[in-house]
């Protein structure tokens, strides 16, 4: 039986590898496609302190090369769902196996929703990105277009415009789910334009965006904006379904925890981006996976589940 198995193998889910290793416990992280999780793709991370800069594969690769190095084992399988028996085992189902473990590390991260338009994937982190506070420095002095209208896609725009030479808010309706003051402030600002009831049709530019193409949802009137950067901001998608009965979830689909970690079910925590919170960045998945690691190893050492 093993003593913890983590799901994912993101920042979270291999911080958390690390540390269950260092703390002496046998840990196995089930990924269900290559380790590194969202960060993998980026070009330039250069805000993980003490890191001056380094690509996300490089960045995910010493994560990996560190938690297999103290023995942590990675297998590549999607977890489906988690028994819980009355001893207090967990059974960890996959697609073609099942592990019984004492705690299990749910780190499942979350995706990005895209707009769904024709080489967004393409253009992703050669002018389009998803995480101003990740990205906004490489645009300094630029001009930028914003696409949302929840709060995150009104805090993205403000933090852009203290960097940016020009941002442009786009956002399909005239009205806001964001917080109404908020939006306020930002229509304030001089270096900022709100363009409404639109949305983006086209994207352009070959190796790196350098335009796109606004079409206006009430007079169907197209319009062309030269951007250096978009930023797309309109929502996360978590999946964590398949734990929906040991875990709670929000309206969302997040898992419901604290900076604790835990989840309703004792001995099963949670980690990183999947979990309810505020700032979700690497240097916030990495600090869960330490906690839920730790709490993990203290839930082992307490528990009464016999090896
Ligand atoms: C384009 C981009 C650029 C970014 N740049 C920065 C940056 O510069 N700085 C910064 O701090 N943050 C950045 N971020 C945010 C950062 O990547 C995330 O906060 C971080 O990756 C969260 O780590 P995580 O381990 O919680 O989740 P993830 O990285 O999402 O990893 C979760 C892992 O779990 C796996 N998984 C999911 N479900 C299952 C299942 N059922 N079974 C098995 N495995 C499963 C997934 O395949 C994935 O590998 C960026 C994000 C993106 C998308």
């Amino acid at each position: 039986m093993e003593d913890i198995v983590i799901i994912g193998a993101g920042t979270a889910g291999l911080s958390a590898a690390i540390y269950a290793r260092r703390a002496g416990k046998k840990a196995v992280v089930l990924e269900a496609m290559t380790y590194g999780g969202q960060i993998i793709n980026t070009p330039d991370i250069e805000n993980y302190p003490g890191i001056k800069h380094i690509s996300g594969f490089d960045f995910a690769t010493g994560l990996y090369e560190q938690a297999t190095a103290l023995g942590a084992e990675i297998k590549f399988e999607k977890v489906t769902g988690i028994k819980l028996s009355s001893d207090g085992i967990k059974t960890v189902k996959t697609s073609s196996s099942e592990y019984k473990t004492k705690a299990v590390i749910l780190a499942t991260g979350a995706k990005n929703r895209p707009l769904g338009l024709d080489r967004e994937e393409e253009l992703t982190g050669s002018g389009v990105s998803y995480c101003a506070t990740c990205d906004g420095a490489f645009y300094k002095g630029k001009t930028v277009a914003v696409n949302g209208g929840g709060n995150t896609a009104i805090e993205d725009a403000a933090f852009l415009s203290s960097l940016c030479k020009k941002v442009y808010l786009i956002h399909r309706r005239d009205k806001f789910r964001a917080d109404a003051a908020d939006v306020e402030k930002l229509k304030a600002k001089e270096n900022v334009e709100f363009i409404l009831d639109s949305t983006i049709s086209r994207l352009e530019g070959d190796d790196t965006l350098t335009g796109i193409e606004i079409h206006n949802v009430k007079n169907a009137v197209k319009q062309h904006l030269d951007i250096d950067g978009l930023f797309i901001a309109v929502g996360q998608i978590p999946d964590n379904s398949a734990f929906a009965d040991v875990a709670e979830l929000d309206e969302k689909g997040y898992i419901k925890a604290g900076e604790d970690c835990r989840t309703k079910t004792p001995g099963i925590f949670t980690a990183g981006d999947c979990r309810t919170k505020t700032v979700r960045q690497l240097t916030t998945a990495a600090s869960d996976g330490a906690v839920a690691a730790l709490a993990a190893c203290s839930y082992c050492d307490s528990t009464e589940i016999n090896s």
